[in-house]
């Protein structure tokens, strides 16, 4: 669903608000309510979605209404996009949009969308986190030929030996830890706060780096992913009868890169698999990295501070994927900013995607207060 809100200059360049509207599956029997009843408990908003993303959709709507209700409007046009798809890699949702009617967002220069603007607490001091980059996605499958046989008989060309023997390589490969600035942008403000040496460009810098996320408490989790390539073997597939050597064995694997490094990933992965095992694109989607600067990322860090005094506004860099990667491809500079002031004892990573996904209502209420402010000023 597309839509244009005309704002008070309409001579500047558009800014794209988008948010998707599908949410993964939940198993109800593992929940504590009815994941899709949007049950209010305890300060709660309870339900699939309420994290990812149905929060910042409901943000975005909220804020336009009020905005409108008081006849004010955007400081300048927002092009409003809500999309579908995005859990399965978008390529029927914002892919499709950006390659089929890429004049619907071509004239926009800046996106807003979602896993970014939350808070999480560092020594009682509260961050938010702006998403200025996203790690490149590189699903891939293996396959290993080989030569077919009985399996009483001798065989030193075994598809499944040869497969085997990849997949263990590139789960026990340690990718080394590299500093994006994206990344160094919260690590710095953290290491202030905790009283920590942090010096991006010091020989230290790597060790650094990793003692502060383990510092960061259960946040951390979203963030050390940030720190390294990865490779997860996932899927595992050959044969079809016991005493039969398969001809060939699969695998896929869960690789992600950091922004910049995707060549060297990949012949990285090649030579861990060796000679016998073959490497094809399963899915694959880019890397970003915009910089942490610039009229918008004032706008964003006035609003929250306006709305909660003495904290502070970082960039960080997401260690997955959102719709960002489709509409960064007309150019546009892409921000993670849906604004939430979290509880600090809240293990936010652990909701997405999560059993018993919720949202606190006080969290949504700041999130239209700082939305609201941020539309005005954007
Ligand atoms: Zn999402």
């Amino acid at each position: 669903m597309l839509a244009t809100i005309e704002g008070s200059d309409r001579s500047r360049a558009p800014l794209l608000v988008h948010g998707h509207l599908d949410v993964v599956p939940a198993h109800a029997p593992d929940w504590s309510v009815n994941p899709f009843a949007g049950e209010v408990r305890d300060g709660y908003l309870w339900g699939r979605g309420a994290i990812d993303m149905l929060d910042m959709d409901a943000i975005i709507l909220a804020s336009l209404e009020r905005l409108q209700a008081r006849g004010e409007k955007p400081a300048r046009d927002v092009v409003l996009a809500f999309t579908a798809d995005e859990e399965a890699g978008g390529l029927f949702g914002a892919h499709w949009m950006v390659d089929n009617m890429p004049g619907e967002f071509a004239h926009c220069s800046e996106a807003v969308g979602e896993v970014g603007g939350f808070s999480i607490t560092v020594a009682d001091q509260r961050l938010y986190l702006i998403e200025t980059a996203e790690k490149g996605i590189a699903w891939m499958r293996l396959v290993a030929n080989g030569t077919a046989g009985h399996g009483s008989l001798r065989n030193k060309d075994n598809a499944v030996v040869h497969l085997a023997e990849a997949v263990a390589a590139i789960g026990a490969h340690e990718w080394p830890t590299q500093l994006a600035p994206s990344v160094n942008g919260l690590l710095s403000e953290a290491a202030e706060i905790l009283g920590m040496p942090f010096n991006p460009s010091g020989s230290d810098a790597l060790e650094e780096a990793e003692r502060i996320v383990e510092s960061l408490g259960a946040i951390g989790k979203m963030i050390m992913p940030t720190l390294k390539n990865s490779s997860n073997p996932t899927m595992l597939d050959a044969g079809y009868k016991l005493n039969v050597i398969p001809g060939a064995a699969t695998a896929h694997v869960d690789g992600r890169f950091l922004p910049g490094e995707r060549d060297d990933f990949l012949a990285t992965i090649d030579a861990l698999i060796g000679p016998h095992v073959r490497r094809e694109s399963y899915h694959d989607d880019i890397s970003l990295e915009t910089t942490f600067d610039g009229a918008l990322v004032d706008a964003m860090t006035a609003s929250l501070t306006k709305l909660d005094p003495g904290a502070r506004v970082v960039s960080y860099m997401l260690s997955g994927g959102t719709d960002a990667k489709a509409f960064s491809q007309l150019g546009m500079r892409c921000f993670g900013f849906a604004p939430l002031r979290l509880p600090a004892d809240l293990d936010f990573a652990a909701l997405f995607h999560g059993v018993d996904e919720r949202v606190p209502v006080e969290s949504l209420k700041f999130g239209v207060d700082v939305f609201t402010d941020f539309l005005k000023t954007c």
